[in-house]
């Protein structure tokens, strides 16, 4: 047999709906603070990530998919969707559409990581960016969505942490405070910490090793770094979240995985799903554009990991709406009830009633069973004297109640019956 590629998921036709209720969340979120959908290709060139997402980061030193197309063009498949997004941004000349350039968008990505609850190498963003302005209100802004993403899906338990990394100004100050800390800690910390300790300490906090978290903690904090404006800035988004009542904590060790973030970071965490708590996570990131060649637009968004707050609807008990199920099952006896039956359920179909017949030649027993294991609402059965009469019983499944209803008010009665 030939199974499924370790870290991917099937969706199953039982599930979907779960999917559908999450990304229809997501829309309708997306749409109140009118945001459009973006779909960029789920390859791109490498270098875009290189570039994009930063040459330091785990994403792209361990985990990306990239391969020689047969063309002999290096080519990855999109570890996350910001890259992607500010790549269409600057390709398609939007920085002179009327900013701010509102953008989300729900796509796959793939990182090769080791597969465990909540991390799996194809997993599914919903993201929202924001482009073209650097008002702390579009931070405020796009944290409200998230939260607002949260709350609509039915998820109450996350913690909202938020942080300010700075600038490239006071970040060049905190990094020489950093390094003048970890240089005596050196020998002590992991491999990766030493190669970073050159290229960009910053990402030392980052470090999931003990070893070196330990030493981390007594690291400086970047908020005791921050220049007037970077301060000014984050005291601006927390007094605004103030003012939409949304809670959060100051963590001053959120740093995030990805090199492009400027000032404020956020994650939404979740202590419900064992060590992959963070299920959503964003930040502004000043210096992207203008990194990948597009100019200086400033830009803030976040990113919700489907899997993760899937995993946490279930292991909270977050109800889910009912799945669907059809409004109507039609039997039939023999050639010519079933061909009737098959008939209404169609016309029926056609008015946009989910009502399901017999594809498989069943006894009108097994068809019952089925309509039964299938939740169908309502059951009939046309049999002979049905087609002489022209209407049929129409049975309540849940309360066993029955009516008599003309072929041709099947419609009508469906319609003032749900
Ligand atoms: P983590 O610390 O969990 O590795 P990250 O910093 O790599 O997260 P981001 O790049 O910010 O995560 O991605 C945003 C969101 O996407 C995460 O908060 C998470 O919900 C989800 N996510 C990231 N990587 C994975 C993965 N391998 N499997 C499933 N979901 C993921
Ligand atoms: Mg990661």
């Amino acid at each position: 047999m030939i199974t499924i590629p370790k870290g991917t998921k099937d969706v199953l036709p039982a599930d979907s709906y779960k999917w559908q209720f999450v990304e229809n969340a997501a829309r309708e979120v997306a749409a109140a603070f009118n945001i459009r959908e973006i779909r960029t290709p789920v390859f791109e060139h490498t270098e875009l990530f290189q570039r994009g997402v930063g040459e330091t980061t785990d994403v792209v030193t361990k985990e990306m998919y990239t391969f020689e197309d047969k063309g002999g063009r290096s080519i990855t498949l999109k570890p996350e969707g910001t890259a992607g997004a500010a790549r269409m941004f600057i390709e398609n000349g939007l920085a002179n559409a009327p900013l701010p350039l509102k953008a989300f968008y729900i796509t796959p990505c793939y990182r090769y990581e080791r597969p465990q609850a909540g991390r799996l190498r194809e997993f599914h963003q919903f993201g929202i960016e924001v482009f073209g302005t650097s008002a702390p209100e579009a931070d405020a802004e796009v944290i409200f969505a998230a939260s607002s993403f949260l709350k609509k899906l039915g998820i109450n338990g996350t913690r909202l942490e938020i942080n300010s990394i700075g600038c490239k100004s006071c970040r060049a100050e905190y990094n020489k405070a950093l390094k003048d800390y970890f240089r005596p800690h050196l020998s002590e910390m992991c491999s990766t910490c030493n190669e970073r300790f050159d290229k960009n300490p910053l990402r030392m906090i980052d470090c999931k090793e003990e070893k070196c978290k330990a030493i981390t903690a007594g690291a400086p904090k970047i908020l005791d770094y921050l220049c007037p404006d970077c301060r000014a800035h984050f005291e601006r988004v927390k007094s605004l979240l103030d003012g939409l009542g949304v809670e959060y904590a100051v963590n001053p060790d959120i740093v995030r995985g990805l090199d492009y973030y400027t000032r404020t970071v956020f994650e939404f965490v979740s202590t419900s799903i064992g060590a992959q708590g963070t299920v959503c996570g964003g930040g502004r990131y000043d210096g992207l554009i203008a990194e990948l060649g597009g100019g200086n637009v400033p830009a803030i968004g976040f990113a919700a990991g489907l899997e993760r707050l899937l995993l946490l609807m279930d292991n909270t008990s977050v109800p889910f709406p009912e799945p669907p199920v059809p409004e109507i099952y039609l039997a039939g006896m023999d050639d010519e009830t079933r061909a009737r039956a098959f008939e209404i359920a169609n016309s029926l179909r056609s008015r946009g009633i989910a009502a399901e017949c017999d594809l498989m030649s069943r006894s009108v027993k097994a068809q019952f069973k089925y309509a039964d294991k299938l939740g169908a609402k309502y059951v009939a059965v046309i049999g002979g004297s049905e087609l002489e009469s022209g209407s049929v019983n129409i049975k309540k499944m849940s309360d066993g109640t029955v009516k008599a209803v003309a072929f041709g008010d099947i419609y009508e009665f469906l319609e003032e019956n749900n």
